[in-house]
């Protein structure tokens, strides 16, 4: 779960890392008298999770409260890479004199924490990790022995950074293995003016698995999830929405990913995603086609089912219920195989549903799917 920029600031402030002072709103009214508070000139910045605001116009300097109201209008409700803005921050600006980049990053293929640091931070990091890999440091960091004084040294001595931003490289690791992160990243990380070492910007993921302990963040994040995502989770369903047509549903993570691949190859975009897992029951099926069939970007549903512990005659009883309770208005191309497939096609074709049909094969189902969806 990814943590908001205000979220993570908090985070970076009790560690003991400097950042300016800031505060949230949902209203351009708020933001009005945040500023004032603030002292006239602030940084109105949208509180989205996803990177790239300052280019998307979502980071704008205001000069005295009523600038802020104003910006702050403007920011609210934008949409940034489909995120929309439900929030501001509104911090005292900084008289930056450099920007830097650091973050810790879980790598798994190495099985080690990696730390990644440059002296060319700011909104162009990507392009310079692009075009000039060697102005970014790597450096693996062992997690039995942390980011030490001396490894901090090492890190910044590698990237081209301060000495003196040592001490924020020790409490960065502290944040990310003391609030069960899985990364942090701070961009930029600035000396000031005046010599002082600030994060600007903050990153933080924390380990979903870790959620249970950090219900503290929990709030939010369930107030804006939409509401299908809370139906499927109350259900116990994962599903996760994209932004195509072709509505998917599978069981296991493996065959529901390749069953995405597949859609797209056959021209097509999925528009959401359902894994009903193993074991499923006729009444999961039906749940869980009836969160699809509520996406109202869907026009067709691809139903995979290798039936392993799942039964396939289970599947199509759930599809057979389903088709009780909600008036099906989008076509359904059910493909079903491995265990009891005969009798669950057996099921579906006595239904014999109009808007129901079925394939035998993974490409082939996926191929009519597609098809349905693009020309319907
Ligand atoms: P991002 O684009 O989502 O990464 O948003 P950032 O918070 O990193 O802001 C983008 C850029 O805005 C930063 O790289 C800074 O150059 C600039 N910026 C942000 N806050 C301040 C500030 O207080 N003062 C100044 N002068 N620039 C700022
Ligand atoms: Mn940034």
């Amino acid at each position: 779960m990814d943590l908001y920029e205000h979220q993570a600031r908090e985070l970076f402030e009790e560690h003991g890392i400097l950042v300016p002072r800031a505060e949230v709103t949902t209203s351009a009214k708020g933001a009005r008298e945040i500023a004032r508070r603030l002292g006239g000139r602030v940084v109105v910045k949208a509180q989205v999770k996803t990177g790239g605001r300052g280019k998307a116009g979502g980071v704008k300097l205001a000069a005295d409260p009523a600038a802020a109201e104003l910006t702050a209008r403007q920011i609210l409700g934008m949409d940034i890479k489909g995120h929309t803005v439900h929030s501001v921050m509104l911090a005292q600006p900084v008289d930056i004199e450099t920007e830097f980049y650091v973050s810790y990053v879980l790598d798994r293929a190495a099985g080690t924490f990696l730390a990644i640091a440059s002296a060319e931070g700011g909104m162009d990091i990507e392009e310079v990790a692009a075009t000039r890999p060697d102005a970014v440091a790597r450096i693996p960091v062992d997690p039995a022995e942390g980011v030490t004084g001396a490894k901090a040294a090492e890190i910044a001595e590698a990237a081209g950074l301060p000495a003196q931003t040592a001490d924020v490289l020790v409490r960065l690791w502290g944040v990310l293995t003391r609030e069960d992160a899985v990364l942090v990243e701070v961009n930029p990380l600035v000396r000031t003016a005046q010599g002082q070492i600030l994060a600007l910007d903050g990153k933080v993921t924390l380990d979903d698995n870790a959620r249970f302990r950090r219900e503290r963040w929990g709030a939010s994040e369930a107030a804006h999830e939409g509401p299908l995502e809370a139906e499927a989770a109350s259900k116990g369903l994962n599903y996760v929405k994209l932004d195509g047509e072709v509505g998917i549903i599978g069981n296991g993570a493996g065959l529901v990913m390749s069953t995405l691949d597949v859609v797209a190859g056959c021209g097509a975009r999925p528009a959401n995603f359902l894994d009903i897992g193993g074991g499923a029951s006729a009444q999961t099926m039906a749940d869980g086609l009836n969160v699809i069939l509520s996406d109202p970007a869907v026009r067709s549903v691809f139903v995979n089912v290798f039936g392993g512990i799942t039964a396939c005659d289970a599947v199509a009883d759930g599809i057979v219920k389903a088709l009780d309770t909600v008036r099906l208005t989008k076509p359904l191309v059910v493909r079903l195989d491995g265990n009891n497939a005969a009798r669950g096609r057996a099921i579906l074709d006595e239904r014999a549903h109009p808007l129901v049909q079925q394939a035998t094969t993974m490409d082939g189902a996926a191929q009519h799917a597609a098809d349905l969806a693009v020309s319907h």
